[in-house]
């Protein structure tokens, strides 16, 4: 009898989980998305991700005993991804889940885990925006910033599966506290976050009046994107915000390409969604502080697979325990 097989991809954000059921070639056949609810705890969350996967199968028309393999993409900073225990995930509030073990005892399949950014970083170099390259360094600039090493095809892990942490690259000694403890990381200067948190202080001061008004009127509903909407409009001082990002940004993907020498920078995340704020002065830090032959040969681009490049990873990932 002819056996249809079939892999399973998760991506657990901190908002919602995404479940897909794929053929063998990542073609995705099912898609279920359902909310995080990580208030909840961890028993939950999984629960609901293995109804999740049930539900998909349903959708595809796959009983479970076809599926050859999952993967689950989660957020970092601390996991463990040859045991599968993620360690530490903030956004989550996880901590020391053995989610590997629990999903296979779940599932009865084997389950591989991987950082949502290594995982949308081998995504974007399989099925987006770096298809045909090698050697790529995928960031997402968000509520964090995240990123991902591609070396020949394969996510780069370091020595702890902590590679890649361009977040938490210094780029200003003494700058603003990140949340890792640390002060004056990228993520602190040139993310979601931390364009939010530059308006919200200028607002406080009476002097960023249009992006006040672009978040409703209340500087606690001050956000990146409000700040983007006033830029968008014309206004200087949410211009200048986003002007100041893209320097810094710029500046960590200088360090990173004069480390690593990719020959492509995929950008993806929420605020690159309004990369026109930002990607002048990106370039113009980065061609400045990058090794001329380095940055010469790197192509920047924008992510093509949107939010399904995490998703896409996992499902790479679960395909190769066949292979
Ligand atoms: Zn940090």
């Amino acid at each position: 009898m002819f056996k249809r097989e079939c892999i399973v991809g998760i991506d657990i954000g901190g908002t919602k989980i995404l479940t897909v059921v794929a053929d063998m070639h990542c073609n995705v056949l099912a898609k279920v998305e359902s909310l995080t609810n990580a208030f909840e705890g961890y028993e939950r969350v999984i629960d609901r991700i293995v109804s999740s996967i049930y539900t998909a199968l349903e959708r595809a028309g796959i009983d479970v005993k076809e599926v050859c393999a999952a993967a689950a993409c989660v957020p970092g900073p601390e996991l463990d991804v040859k045991k599968g225990v993620v360690y530490f995930a903030g956004n989550l509030n996880w901590k020391n889940v053995d989610l590997k073990e629990i999903l296979e005892r779940k599932l009865k399949v084997p389950v591989f885990i991987e950082n949502d950014a290594n995982s949308a970083a081998l995504g974007e170099c399989l099925f987006g925006a770096g298809q045909g390259t090698s050697d790529m360094v995928y960031v997402t600039v968000s509520t964090g910033i995240g990123c991902g090493i591609i070396i020949n095809k394969k996510i780069y892990h370091g020595a702890s599966d902590s590679a890649g942490e361009i977040g938490h690259m210094v780029v200003l000694p003494g700058g603003p506290a990140c949340s890792c403890g640390n002060r004056g990381c990228l993520e602190a200067l040139a993310s979601g976050t931390a364009i939010a948190r530059d308006a919200k202080e200028l607002a406080k001061k009476g002097c960023a009046d249009a992006v006040l008004k672009a978040a409703g009127g209340e500087i606690e509903k001050i956000n990146a994107l409000a700040v983007a909407k006033a830029a968008k409009a014309g206004d200087g001082t949410a211009k200048e915000i986003f002007y100041r990002a893209g320097r810094m940004l710029g500046l960590g993907l200088a360090n990173l390409v004069n480390l690593i020498n990719p020959s492509l920078i995929v950008l993806g995340g929420g605020v690159m969604k309004s990369k026109e704020l930002m990607w002048e002065p990106m370039e113009k830090e980065f061609y400045a502080r990058a090794i001329k032959r380095a940055g010469q040969n790197v192509e920047i681009v924008s992510a093509e697979l949107g939010s399904m490049s995490g998703i896409m990873g996992a499902l790479a990932i679960a395909r190769s325990y066949i292979e």
